[in-house]
């Protein structure tokens, strides 16, 4: 107890005592002490019912009471000092209340300026519980109509109750905003057990930069092609062996235009996989003579440096785009081909994975690339040695169009390495691209294996 609590409580104890003390010896004096003392007893106890009384009003009383100061009778007693404490907590509390809607109302504050409209929506029944201004400019949410009503149904025109199904693992979603004009990005964000945060975003200036952008390579790319053309048929041309003096130099621009070609293609094969939104045809792929082609063209890049394998283990064909499927797996062929040393090894296998996906995998026993690459592997340009990538002729393109091609299948790619050991690229389709070929009449009874 601390000392000056502790003195008021003695304060109050000693009053009583000598209270009753001098009840009992008037009484004694009178002849009644028994009586006077029961008398002062009694006043005590309704003393303190007063009191009690008090405190129980300064508790419960809606508007904050003054505390009475020395000066005008606020007493030194253990109940005096009760009222002090009831008020000065009483004090701490509404000051800190104060604080906390300030703090409160600056976060609204800051939350309604948002260029994003915000959304606050109860997880359980999808109702809105606040937004933002921009909540009414973007999704045309009206106050305060829309206070309490179900999402989806403020956001009719948008059509989002299937992704609002999916919470939690909704992805991005990019929708025409409701006035038409603007693309929206959609998040859903779930923020605490019981609220989800709505965040839509204006993407359309982005899309728009992102457009442009992927037009100018494509026709930078196609501009590049004739004079290529024409470069290449020159040097074919002046390629003169009488000439022995020259005939280094016009090979080595042979070889570069050459590379020139290629990162053009590559250029070209990836703004249009970027651009499509879907596959233009599709088809059923014959994966046997799918598989028979990736050997010869293994075999022709590696001139014969390599033992390669082709495992069809599942025996069933693909459906996709005939284009996109070969121009993927043999950008994982080549750089099989192009990053494994002399008397390496190469797999090129057609197998079921699980929940009936299946999967074609491309095993090399080459260099192998660190852990800490594989995450940026597929970004264009990304190269783990330039200097190698550039020997081999590759153009740093290669997987940047493999996940481009597998994006338009809904499929994946998946990388193991290890260094020195090699690699394993494997591309993961899903079981609605799977064709049995009994029905196309092309059925291999068994899984086979060639080298
Ligand atoms: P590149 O044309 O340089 O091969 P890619 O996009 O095809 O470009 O590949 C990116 C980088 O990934 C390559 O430069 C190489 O470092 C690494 N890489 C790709 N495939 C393999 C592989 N099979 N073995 C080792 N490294 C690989």
């Amino acid at each position: 107890m601390p000392p000056e609590i502790y003195k008021a409580w003695s304060r109050t104890v000693a009053m009583l005592a000598l209270l009753l003390a001098l009840a009992a010896l008037g009484g004694a004096l009178a002849g009644h002490a028994w009586e006077a003392l029961a008398v002062a007893a009694l006043l005590v106890i309704g003393w303190h019912y007063w009191r009690l009384q008090r405190v129980l009003e300064r508790l419960t009383a809606r508007r904050r009471q003054p505390l009475p100061t020395r000066a005008l009778g606020r007493g030194r007693g253990a109940w005096s000092e009760l009222e002090r404490l009831l008020h000065r907590s009483q004090v701490e509390t509404r000051g800190r209340k104060t604080r906390l809607l300030e703090m409160l109302r600056a976060y609204r504050a800051v939350a309604a300026a948002l260029p994003d409209a915000v959304v606050v929506v109860e997880r359980n029944s999808q109702r809105v519980m606040w937004f933002n201004e921009a909540g009414t400019s973007m999704l045309g949410l009206q106050y305060p109509a829309a206070l309490g009503a179900p999402l989806a149904e403020c956001l009719k025109p948008l059509s989002l109750s299937h992704w609002l199904a999916a919470g939690r693992h909704a992805e991005p979603l990019e929708v025409t905003s409701p006035g038409g004009g603007a693309t929206l990005s959609l998040k859903l964000i779930p923020y605490s057990e019981s609220l989800w945060l709505l965040v839509a975003r204006d993407v359309t200036r982005l899309l728009r930069l992102e457009r442009m952008r992927r037009d100018f390579v494509a026709n930078v790319s196609h501009e590049l092609r004739t004079p290529l053309t024409v470069l290449h048929g020159y040097l074919d041309m002046m390629d003169d062996e009488e000439d022995p003096e020259r005939q280094p130099m016009i090979r080595e621009m042979q070889q570069q235009s050459q590379r020139m070609a290629q990162l053009v293609e590559d250029l070209l094969t990836l703004s249009r996989l970027e651009s499509a939104e879907q596959l233009p045809g599709e088809d059923r792929i014959a994966m046997a003579a799918m598989l028979d082609t990736l050997r010869r063209e293994a075999a022709a890049l590696g001139q014969g440096r390599h033992r390669i394998r082709i495992e069809d283990q599942a025996g069933v064909d693909l459906w996709g785009g005939a284009r996109e499927l070969h121009s993927a797996f043999s950008n994982l062929v080549s750089n099989a081909v192009r990053h494994t040393g002399n008397e390496g090894e190469l797999v090129i296998r057609w197998r079921h994975g699980e929940g009936g996906e299946v999967v074609l995998e491309v095993v090399d026993s080459g260099y192998g690339i660190a852990p800490a690459h594989l995450p940026r592997l597929t970004e264009r340009f990304y190269r783990v040695s330039a200097s190698r990538s550039r020997e081999s002729g590759g153009t740093g393109l290669g997987l940047a169009i493999v996940k481009h091609a597998l994006h338009l299948h809904q499929a994946r790619l998946e990388i193991r390495s290890e260094v020195g050991v090699g690699s394993t690229f494997s591309c993961h389709f899903g079981a609605a691209r799977v064709r049995s070929r009994e029905s196309a009449g092309t059925a291999p009874a068994k899984p086979e294996t060639r080298t």
